[in-house]
């Protein structure tokens, strides 16, 4: 170990900073979050710095650095492009006994200044020892990400109880083994999502509990509805990632990827509740109760749903039944399929000048017999890009209803199928060809219409998967949707 790691505490301390520039500002800014008096000695400051003395948060004590300016720091940081000042500064500090840092000359240092991921009160801090700064500074990154930043909440929650449990557990290891349960199980939960009542409520009854006080085991699980993404495992949010590493329970769907379940918490318990066409098997219904239960008997419970689970996903039904219940909840958003196509079929849903609003439905609310659009309906704007949610089998309709809406049957349609996977095809097609189109290639589901001038631009776009199959009844690759909105505009 090249250096003794120490956390400062630098409140209301005398510090030096010499030199004037960026660097020092960086430098200074630092040491003030930290609490400490910083003084600064430079013949001239970058305007972040003089602002700070103007605002009397930093004292500018003299131009030029002195061997006497020294006195009674408890740090100084040298931070001028002089290498000689920086030298003396160092010379200097170390004949004193002052803590000192060159920026930039490890040999100069006396102390090093780490990479920090700062989620005060938690603060981590990283040292290549001068080795490998940039190493330090990725690893700083993975650990940015890692580390979510509702763990300082955590850690002010524990500091708060931190007197009341010491006096309710006076035995060390019952302590300490409370404390871990607590940091890790559902009163840790509540905070991270904000429930901070509740988990002060659940940390009385535990606290009682584990005293011998009394024997109610009323707690209560938790439910979060997370949405994987559509398409493959790398658009999961890291939201979504700690949910899986924390549930006891998950209840997934059909739409959800053997890769993204591999990340479920190794003894997590797994139910696929995926809904088969024709299958009576899980009703919504059913589901919602059983991710009561499920919480009611004390699980931290996982609804794991393709894309976002609030487009198209009936989390608006579960999130019903858990408030009746009175059930902790939560909701982690994922990329819905909407976005996940477009971008991996190179279609801007919307395009300035060609497309100024996005509408997102399901072709299954066309069906005959069921709710119809009533007139005036987004589905007639030719600037609106429209997006159709589960309509395979419903294509031929979804065309009726098109061209009853009034559009144009050369708009052009590109249907993205297993959008944002490997396998992904897309067919640039057009209302009037769209059924027959989706027939010839074998259209299946999962797949989305996305219908719009915008959808032709799939065309040129390319970029994933295999190229896009050019199904339009007249194919006029002439002009672009661009070129010919800036024709019109002209
Ligand atoms: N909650 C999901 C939608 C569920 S409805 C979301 O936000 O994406 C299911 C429909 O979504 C499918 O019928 C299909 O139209 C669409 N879909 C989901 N994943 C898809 C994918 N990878 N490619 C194309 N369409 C997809």
């Amino acid at each position: 170990m090249r250096h003794y790691p120490i956390f400062l505490d630098l409140q209301d301390q005398p510090v030096l900073v010499v030199g004037g520039g960026e660097v020092a500002a960086r430098k200074a800014a630092m040491l003030a979050r930290a609490g400490a008096s910083v003084s600064i000695a430079a013949p001239r400051l970058a305007p972040e710095l003089s602002t700070a003395v103007a605002d009397g948060r930093y004292r500018h004590v003299a131009d030029h650095y002195a061997p006497q300016l020294l006195a009674g720091q408890r740090l100084v940081i040298a931070a001028t492009d002089d290498r000689s000042v920086n030298a003396r500064v160092a010379a200097d500090a170390e004949q004193r006994g002052v803590l000192v840092n060159v920026v930039d000359q490890p040999a100069l240092c006396r102390f090093i200044v780490p990479s920090i991921v700062d989620r005060s009160p938690i603060l981590v801090a990283i040292s290549s020892g001068g080795a490998a700064p940039v190493l330090a500074r990725l690893i700083r990154e993975r650990l940015e990400s890692l580390l979510e930043p509702s763990v300082g909440a955590l850690a002010r929650f524990a500091e708060r109880w931190r007197s009341r449990i010491r006096e309710a557990l006076p035995d060390v290891r019952r302590r300490r083994a409370f404390l871990e349960s607590l940091l890790r199980g559902h009163a840790a939960w509540l905070i991270r999502h904000g429930h901070e009542a509740q988990a002060d409520r659940l940390l009385e009854t535990r606290l009682k509990e584990s005293s011998g006080n009394g024997s109610s085991n009323d707690e209560t699980g938790s439910v979060a509805l997370v949405g994987a993404g559509a398409g493959d495992v790398s658009l999961l949010t890291l939201a979504a990632l700690r949910h899986l590493q924390d549930a006891d329970v998950v209840l997934f769907d059909r739409l959800v990827s053997p890769d993204i379940l591999d990340l479920i918490r190794r003894d997590a318990r797994r139910i696929d509740v995926g809904k088969r066409v024709g299958s009576r098997l899980h009703s919504q219904d059913s589901i919602s109760q059983r991710l009561v239960r499920e919480a009611q008997a004390g699980n931290r419970v996982v609804r794991l749903k393709g894309g976002d689970p609030l487009v198209f996903g009936r989390g608006g039904e579960e999130i019903d039944a858990l408030r009746e219940a009175g059930i902790a909840f939560a909701v982690v958003p994922g990329v819905t399929a909407a976005n996940a196509c477009a971008a991996h079929a190179g279609i801007p849903l919307t395009h300035r000048g060609v497309a100024r609003a996005v509408h997102l439905f399901t072709a299954q609310a066309d069906a005959p017999g069921g709710p119809r659009y009533r007139s005036p309906t987004p589905l007639d704007d030719p600037e609106t890009t429209l997006v159709a949610y589960m309509g395979v089998s419903r294509l031929p309709s979804l065309r009726d209803s098109l061209l009853d809406a009034g559009r144009d049957p050369d708009t052009p349609v590109a249907l993205v199928e297993n959008g944002g996977r490997p396998e992904q095809r897309v067919i640039v097609t057009d209302i009037a060809a769209l059924a027959d189109a989706a027939t010839k290639h074998a259209v299946s589901a999962p797949a989305l219409a996305i219908v719009g001038k915008v959808a032709a631009m799939a065309l040129d776009n390319h970029w994933y998967g295999a190229p896009p199959i050019d199904a339009r009844s007249v194919r006029c690759r002439v002009q672009s949707p661009i070129a010919m909105s800036q024709a019109q505009a002209a």
